[in-house]
């Protein structure tokens, strides 16, 4: 049984040069419930003593002796909180989930009362920096803003208040994401007759019982392939409603009251609205400026949606002539769209089935480690480090042959487990204190076939490197003297730029050539297939980015204005009507398992924003020709990467680009029309029997982003 942690080391100052080998520690994830309350309890404990005798004592607040050490107590508290929250999201055992998740909120309640300690906040002000770096400067600056922000400059009873408010925004805010996690549902199938048109190593996954019938979950690995392939559209209508559904109805209660309670919190602290509170320490500041970004965007991608949906519509005709309309799936705004598909196998030769054979997720893995060390030269070794649940990989990282941090990598779904895509933090690194660890918590991998040789679909590869960009960023910035220098506390509408700007290289023909094999067959994926599959990306492109905006409008909605005698639900819907091409369907509750609905609260627009930024940031390696050109990947590490929150986001970006970042690498990118690479339409397989049709002239394009389209989906809390 491992032992209680023993307390970090005070490091000595890493200015002067030389600081002990950080470590990876030992963390609590083979304890039982009762052991993880009692090593949480004991930790939070000891904290709390930390915290007081530090305040308590006397004499002058100097760097060494008050901000050092207490940024140490508060990553202690940051680690079990950290631990708590993801053995809540993955155990697989419901009473050690429950454990994990009191202690996570037992860290948060530490945290809470520390920002609203206001002899804690004075001895803070007191330190002396005038001869501290910009670095130190900054981080304090940070966490003194924070408390500011959490109301540690209020009376005794508003704060007293806040602290429950807070507590109450947490329990609730739990309850949301358990009941996601907890409420998946599924769809009997009365014979595998009505799963025509999935590909093979899915029927083999999911073979019909001794009575015929087959189940299929709203789980992503049962869920996609089955959008986007089943020929049965009521099979589709069916599971999407389904999918739609999930955690509905008992979360609208629980959203209900998360958004009231939020919004008493902002007006407690003096702010119109908790978008208002929550988008004031981002880039963007204010809500009336991500209004104008949502403003923006949909008026740029209205019109090319629109005409991507009558293409699909134009596809549907061949099927049913007297189609007037696309029902919700059969288009993408849902969920992978089936007419997309049929189009891009039928006018791009691409049969997205096909290149599934070429995606077994040992090979992706593997190859993504191999880009890694190529990029950055990272390497990755298997580790026997204890994790959570023996399908977890431990891998401890390196690089230049110095310990760089641990990954965990969870990637089949379980009952009970967080069912999106993520990347959790496990422990922050700190200079000469503690390695960085972080986890990525995905459902690629169909838990019915070795984990090895599972296929993955393309759209999930796509997935898994931008949880790998997070991861990278998570990694690189590890190694800062500050806790609040460290990404975790970067402003977070830019968190998602190294994510989106990764998925670049899982859409690049290149990269992928060198991965894409199939084991069965002993084959390379085909080249042209790559070509392609590249030429099709921007289709439904634009549709998707408008889903974006209508999301982030409802993420916005949701915490602007008094929630008083409203009705979420009916909020949503209004928020979503915004920007989405049509209205929500009435039967669609989609808004209950919208799980960034608690961690990013109004700030859902960060996907857009950050994107903005990421297509920018690519902007070198494309002047470069490659993506894999080496001085570009130094100077995006060393710049952007590395330096976690040492400067403001915008100065980071500055100083790799050279200059302001802008949104015209992204607006050409994201209104991009999608046309066969030869011009011509395309049909490879046979049973693609039907007519090709010619597709619509390109529109003029500006070259680089002519060059360089993709396609895009958000994963990932983070
Ligand atoms: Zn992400």
């Amino acid at each position: 049984m491992p032992r209680q942690a023993p307390p970090a080391p005070v490091a000595p100052t890493s200015r002067s040069g030389r600081s002990p080998a950080a470590t990876l520690g030992d963390l609590p994830f083979d304890l039982s419930a009762a052991e993880l309350r009692r090593r949480a309890e004991a930790g939070l404990a000891r904290a709390q003593h930390d915290l007081d005798g530090l305040v308590g004592q006397g004499g002058s607040r100097t760097v060494s002796g008050f901000l050092e050490p207490l940024d140490r107590v508060l990553a202690r508290v940051r680690d079990i909180g950290s631990q708590g929250s993801l053995i809540f999201a993955v155990h697989a055992d419901p009473a050690t989930r429950t454990a994990g998740r009191e202690v996570s909120e037992a860290a948060d309640r530490f945290y809470h009362g520390f920002r609203l300690n206001a002899d804690a906040y004075a001895a803070l002000r007191a330190v002396d920096l005038s001869n501290e770096d910009d670095l130190t400067r900054f981080a304090a600056e940070k966490l003194l803003r924070e408390m500011r922000r959490s109301g540690v400059e209020k009376d005794a009873a508003t704060r007293r208040r806040l602290l429950e408010l807070n507590q109450q925004i947490d329990v609730t805010a739990n309850r949301f994401s358990e009941n996601i996690a907890n409420q998946e549902r599924s769809l009997v199938l009365d014979s595998v007759d009505e799963l025509a048109g999935l590909p093979p190593d899915y029927l083999a996954a999911h073979r019909p019982d001794a009575a015929g019938k087959v189940q299929i979950t709203t789980k992503y690995p049962d869920f996609l392939p089955v959008m986007a392939y089943a020929d049965r559209g009521d099979v589709r209508r069916r599971l999407l409603y389904e999918f739609s559904n999930r955690a509905y109805p008992a979360n609208m209660a629980v959203l209900d009251e998360l958004v009231r309670r939020r919004h008493e919190f902002a007006r407690l602290l003096g702010y119109p609205s908790f978008a208002a509170y929550a988008i004031e320490d981002k880039m963007l500041e204010r809500p009336e400026a991500v209004r104008q970004l949502l403003d923006r965007l949909a008026a740029l991608l209205r019109d090319p949606a629109r005409a991507d949906l009558a293409r699909f519509l134009a596809r549907k005709r061949k099927d049913e002539p007297q189609a007037t309309r696309l029902e919700p799936w059969e288009a993408q705004l849902y969920g992978p769209g089936y007419y997309d598909q049929k189009i891009r196998i039928e006018e791009f030769g691409v049969d997205l089935r096909e290149l599934r054979t070429y995606l077994p997720y040992g090979k992706v893995r593997d190859g993504l480690f191999a880009l890694c060390q190529e990029l950055f030269g990272i390497g990755f070794v298997r580790s026997a480090a204890p994790a959570w649940h023996p399908a977890v990989e431990v891998y401890d990282v390196s690089r230049g042959g110095k310990p760089l941090g641990r990954v965990y990598l969870d990637l089949t779904p379980r009952d009970g487990k967080f069912n999106h895509a993520a990347c959790f933090a496990v422990r922050e690194g700190l200079a000469g204190v503690q390695l960085p660890q972080s986890a990525l918590i995905c459902n690629f991998l169909d838990p019915s076939s070795p984990a090895e040789t599972t296929r993955m679909e393309y759209s999930e590869v796509v997935t898994f490197f931008h949880e790998f960009g997070h991861l990278l960023h998570a990694l690189l910035s590890g190694h800062q003297r500050w806790l609040y220098n460290s990404q975790s506390n970067l402003e977070w509408d830019f968190i998602e730029a190294p994510s989106q700007l990764f998925e670049e290289w899982a859409r690049d023909p290149a990269t992928l050539s060198r991965f894409a094999v199939d084991p069965d067959r002993g084959r390379r994926v085909p080249r042209e297939l790559l070509e392609r599959l590249k030429a099709s990306e921007a289709l439904g492109r634009p549709l998707r980015w408008l889903r974006q905006a209508a999301l982030a409008s409802i993420s916005l909605e949701l915490y602007t204005g008094d929630p008083q005698g409203r009705d979420v639900s009916e909020t949503a819907r209004a928020a979503w009507a915004r920007y989405a091409p049509e209205p929500m369907p009435p039967e669609y509750h989609m808004v209950a398992a919208f799980g960034h609905l608690t961690g990013y609260s109004a700030c859902y627009y960060t996907y857009p924003w950050s994107a903005v930024i990421a297509r920018d940031l690519l902007s070198p390696f494309f002047a470069a020709g490659t993506l894999t050109d080496p001085k570009s990947a130094a100077r995006y590490a060393g710049e952007i990467l590395s330096p976690g929150s040492e400067r403001h986001a915008r100065e980071l970006i500055r100083a790799y680009l050279g200059r302001e970042f802008n949104y015209e690498a992204f607006e050409s990118w994201v209104a991009a029309r999608a046309q066969p690479a030869s011009g011509r339409p395309v049909i490879r397989r046979a049973s693609a029997a039907r007519r090709p049709r010619r597709a619509p002239p390109a529109r003029p394009r500006r070259p680089r982003a002519a060059a360089r389209r993709r396609s895009d989906r958000h994963a990932g809390r983070r």
